[in-house]
């Protein structure tokens, strides 16, 4: 994308045969600066892979990450649906080590000396620096949801918006609800992590109620003004497919939660009590972004500058993914996530090389949504980097949504999962 095809083929020539010799893929084998990449998701992990393949090994990279396997949001609703298992969104880190020579460390990073250009782990320790990649993800606003700052709310009132531990928990809770009862989801105001992804969680749980409790009631409490995502084709699922099970409430603010009663409570509406309450707060930039000072876009997210993704405020330092302030019309998204680590791989390479960054990049996002086990929708846009504007900006005519759900897309769904997981940790 940012270098000619045949260079491209070219580099990547040489880190396919760079990483069968040995040595010249193995951690400190680098010879064009040091990358340290904070956090192994879409964005952190692509962005190593990519800094090794496009440098022909030459760039020395450690990635910091806690998490000892790599779990999937995209797919995640299905386990929370019943159609898929935590196992079926689980990918090892394995390669990145063994096929690219990256250096794994498992830890926290806990603060970043821009100055000394060093991150420091919360293990102890120091990682030394040219170059800088934060990819951290969100953290939750909690004060924002009075009710919901301690472990023992957060326990019961789940947000599964990080896939893991609480991806099942809410599967269990969902199974021990008895039929006749209500599930409610409460969904921020935009920007948030993944657009689509609350209305797909609903029409997910609206597939288990319809088999297993047909009784149970879908309460989407929507703090916006309409579903900010494929508004048309969630909703006719709702009215059809999943009739009399999904009710869709806008303009439904949340402004606290009662813990022991699963209570939400919101700005200009009654009260609502559910057997499941499903909060997905607001969100920023995850905390070592605060720590590293790349935080300046409403003390929430982080801007860049969309050649490098580096930041606007700190030299060196590069963010990627759901942290940044995106560019209009850009989502928050895995496949973004992916994207803006290509950019910035391949504009670190080229720094560190003492040459200048491409000036045209384009990127790409798909995001798939389930409404049924198999049966999918999607929304595709491309964005296209605009000189004058300094910004990406979406290429008229470029992408689109489905006409209507199908099951062929569901097949190009999980492709798209099974592509994305190989270009990111294969
Ligand atoms: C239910 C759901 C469904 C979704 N479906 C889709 C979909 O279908 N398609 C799509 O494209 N996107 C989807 N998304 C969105 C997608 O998951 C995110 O946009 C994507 O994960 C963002 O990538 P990231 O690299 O910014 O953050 P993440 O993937 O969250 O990675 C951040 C990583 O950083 C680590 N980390 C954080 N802080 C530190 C630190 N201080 N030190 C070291 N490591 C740290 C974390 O452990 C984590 O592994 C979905 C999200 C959800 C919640």
């Amino acid at each position: 994308m940012r270098m000619q095809r045949r260079d491209f083929l070219l580099t990547l020539g040489a880190a396919s045969a760079a990483a069968a010799l040995p040595g010249c893929a193995t951690p400190g084998g680098g010879s064009q600066g040091k990358v340290v990449v904070v956090g192994g998701g879409y964005g952190g992990a692509t962005a190593a892979k990519y800094l090794r393949m496009w440098s022909g090994g030459k760039v020395d990279v450690t990635l910091v990450e806690p998490a000892t396997e790599f779990i999937s949001c995209p797919l995640s609703n299905l386990v929370i649906g019943g159609s898929k298992q935590l196992a079926d969104v689980t990918v090892s880190y394995d390669n990145l080590s063994r096929r690219h020579g990256i250096r794994l460390v498992r830890d926290t990073a806990s603060a970043v000396d821009p100055d000394r250009r060093v991150v420091r782990l919360a293990g102890g320790g120091e990682l030394p620096y040219d170059r800088l990649i934060l990819s951290p993800g969100i953290e939750f606003m909690w004060d924002r949801v009075p009710g919901l700052g301690t472990a023992e709310a957060q326990d019961r009132i789940l947000h599964s918006w990080k896939a893991g531990p609480q991806t099942v928990a809410l599967r269990r809770q969902l199974e021990a609800m008895p039929d006749g009862g209500v599930y409610a989801l409460s969904i921020p105001l935009a920007p948030y992590r993944c657009p689509p992804g609350p209305y797909e969680r609903a029409c997910q749980v609206a597939w288990y109620f319809k088999r297993a409790k047909p009784r149970s009631k879908v309460l989407i409490l929507d703090a916006n003004g309409d579903v900010t995502s494929k508004p048309g084709l969630f909703k006719k699922a709702w009215a059809e497919e999943y009739k009399g099970i999904v009710e869709y409430l806008p303009n439904h603010v949340l402004t606290g939660v009662d813990a022991r009663t699963l209570t939400a409570k919101l700005e200009t509406h009654d009260d609502v009590r559910a057997a499941v309450l499903n909060v997905v707060p607001p969100q920023r930039a995850n905390a070592i972004a605060r720590a590293a000072g790349v935080v300046t876009a409403n003390d929430r997210w982080c801007d860049v500058d969309f050649l490098t993704f580096e930041s606007v405020k700190v030299k060196n330092v590069h963010v990627l993914g759901d942290a940044i302030q995106v560019a209009p019309g850009m989502p928050k998204s895995g496949h973004m996530a992916n994207q803006h680590a290509k950019v910035c791989a391949a504009a670190v390479v080229a720094l560190l090389a003492g040459q200048a960054p491409s000036p045209t990049p384009v990127v790409t996002n798909t995001c798939y949504s389930f409404i049924t086990d198999t049966d999918v929708v999607h929304v595709a846009s491309v964005h296209q980097y605009d000189a004058e504007k300094k910004t990406l900006v979406a290429v008229p005519g470029a992408g689109g949504i489905s006409p209507a759900m199908s099951a062929v897309e569901g097949v190009y769904a999980l492709a798209w999962a099974k592509n994305i997981w190989a270009d990111t940790l294969g």
